[in-house]
């Protein structure tokens, strides 16, 4: 098959569009023919590696996908070849403590989709079998892969961890990455008034035609946590979805008193400081969680299916164009979701 792979990490440049043998199913294991694959962050995080990430190369990048069922593996159930499916990056053990208790996203075991297992920038993955989803019939695999890992990690966070309310009001930190426009269309579907503070003009348009209600363009007002503060009566917001990590001292500050700041990744790094009196004096709750459940997944991918939450898509380059992507994805340029097309 042909495969985006790497042998070794690095920049853009390690990725070669190359051949590989076809993979075969295991045991609860199914055969899927990708026609459409979407990029994450974590693609890049992984094409450059970090201690103690162990890779078996070359390796295949991709934890997002949507095609065909083309055999399954021993002990398949529920599964026959010419299915449309789309994929569930999360894998879980289905056995320990937490996947038992409905959490299967804090299994003991738990891995994603082309982080250390083969991914979806390929003709060919193979998939557990409890990792597939059945695809409306006729929907676009491209908007359905879109919506796999962003919207499942945005609704874990603001519907379950964060417990969203109808009324509430939001500020999203970032207007046109993936899980930030999922957030905003979430909180939108939800019922909640929806602040965001984005870079540029064009990234903040991704965010209105999400029907996001006001936009803050901090090329303009770089003290965005004064305008969250003017524009909310002084009160701020119930709720921050702050996935830049390093903004925390401002979203400390726009957030109201009892309010939750949600967070999912560190895109401004891993690493800074914040003043630890804003956190108890105001009585804020800070809610870390990474991707969703089987279940959430399902929910998610049905209100895509109906319509409810539309993924946003930016561009679509062919398989053998995913070095060019990642570059697109690398320097923020995105406006939605890059997705790939496999033929
Ligand atoms: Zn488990």
């Amino acid at each position: 098959m042909k495969a985006i792979v790497f042998h070794k990490h690095g920049d853009s440049q390690v990725l070669e569009y190359s051949q590989l043998p076809d993979p075969e199913p295991g045991p609860g294991e199914v055969l899927v023919r990708l026609e459409a694959a979407a990029l994450n962050g974590v693609d890049i995080w992984v094409r450059k590696g970090w201690p103690g990430l162990k890779l078996t190369f070359p390796h295949i990048p991709g934890a997002d996908g949507a095609g065909e069922v083309t055999a399954v593996g021993d002990g398949v159930a529920g599964w026959t070849p010419g299915d449309q499916v789309v994929i569930n990056s999360n894998l879980s053990c289905g056995q320990c403590e937490f996947c038992l208790d409905g959490y299967d996203n804090r299994c003991v075991d738990w891995d994603l989709l082309g982080e250390t297992r083969r991914g979806t920038y390929a003709q060919y993955v193979v998939v557990p079998a409890a990792n597939l989803y059945p695809l409306l019939e006729g929907f676009d695999k491209h908007t359905a892969t879109a919506g796999g890992l962003v919207y499942h990690t945005a609704w874990h966070s603001l519907i379950t961890r964060g417990n969203l309310r109808p009324g509430e009001s939001v500020l999203v930190v970032g207007a046109s990455g993936g899980v930030n426009t999922a957030s905003i269309d979430i909180a939108k579907m939800s019922g909640a008034t929806v602040f965001v503070v984005g870079s540029n003009h064009n990234k903040l348009q991704v965010a209105a035609s999400l029907g996001a209600d006001h936009l803050i363009d901090r090329s303009k007002d770089e003290n965005w946590s004064k305008v969250i503060y003017q524009m909310t009566g002084k009160r701020g917001v119930d709720v921050v979805v702050d996935n830049v990590g390093t903004t925390f001292p401002s979203s400390l500050r726009a957030v109201r008193k009892g309010g939750r700041i949600l967070t999912v990744g560190n895109t401004g790094g891993p690493k800074f400081e914040f003043d630890n009196r804003f956190m108890f004096a105001k009585h804020i709750s800070l809610i870390g969680s990474t991707m969703g459940t089987h279940t959430e997944f399902a929910k998610v991918m049905q209100l895509i299916f109906s319509g409810r939450l539309k993924p946003v898509l930016d561009r679509t380059f062919p398989l053998s164009d995913a070095r060019i992507a990642q570059e697109r994805l690398e320097k923020g340029e995105q406006l939605g979701k890059i997705t790939l097309a496999i033929a």
